[in-house]
């Protein structure tokens, strides 16, 4: 098949479908971003919700070791004060009220660590609640915003699909050569301009310089000619 101005044009128009359906693909992709935001902040709340969690129940089993040891100093005062009673003489009884004091300091001090951790074990708890009510909130939001976003990329997907149908059709009726090179060209540079035209005897895009007769052979579609430089696609200036 003959080369002919209305290839390029075809062409052309390839180029600027290609354009249109990059606007499409760039909202595809800015609604998928949208999802992929509200995952990454319900993966950092779950973070921190799993590390509440977690010290949660370390907290838990700390106060449960406090308890059993607040225990343990209480029946020594008791045992100590029982004892007073039976007691031989002075020194014994000094003994024996010193060792229920010093049992009844431990007891004290345990109990005041005993309320800290309930406090912690509280704002714990908080936390956790407040991670409860922020996830069935998010999850009727999230399927909401997902819902708008398929309708949105579903639509936009049609839209692309018109654009590749023409695409495909136009491409069909150029010669095999042309189609072949420009097919290769568009790989590289789909989306980034990939037909130029010769301006002031070179590129448009990278101005790489032709000779005169190559720029010639351009303009009267003698060959299929790609600049030597950047790859692109020579079409005739008033294609
Ligand atoms: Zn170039």
């Amino acid at each position: 098949m003959k080369l002919d101005k209305h290839h390029f044009s075809s062409l052309r128009e390839v180029q600027s479908l290609d354009n249109s359906i990059k606007g499409h693909l760039d909202i595809i992709e800015s609604e998928n971003a949208r999802i992929a935001h509200l995952n990454s902040l319900f993966d950092r709340r779950e973070t921190e919700f799993n590390e509440a969690q977690e010290l949660l129940n370390s907290k838990r089993t700390e106060l449960k070791s406090l308890e059993r040891e607040c225990h343990d100093w209480e029946e020594k005062v008791t045992k100590a004060k029982s004892q007073e009673g039976s007691a031989k003489n002075e020194k014994q009884v000094e003994a024996l009220r010193n060792e229920s004091e010093t049992s009844d300091l431990e007891v004290s001090r345990l109990q005041d660590l005993q309320l800290e951790l309930l406090e912690e074990l509280e704002t714990l708890e908080e936390t956790i609640e407040e991670f409860k009510k922020f996830k069935s909130g998010f999850e009727i939001t999230k399927a909401k915003i997902q819902g708008e976003v398929d309708q949105i990329i579903e639509k936009e997907t049609i839209e692309i699909n018109r654009y590749r149908e023409r695409i495909k059709s136009l491409l069909e009726e150029l010669p095999s050569n042309l189609k072949d090179t420009f097919q290769h060209v568009r790989k590289m540079h789909r989306f980034k301009q990939p037909l130029v035209r010769v301006i002031n005897k070179g590129c448009e895009k990278c101005k790489f310089t032709l000779d005169s007769s190559s720029c010639d052979q351009v303009e009267t579609l003698k060959v299929i000619q790609t600049c030597n430089s950047c790859h692109r696609l020579f079409i005739p200036f008033d294609s």
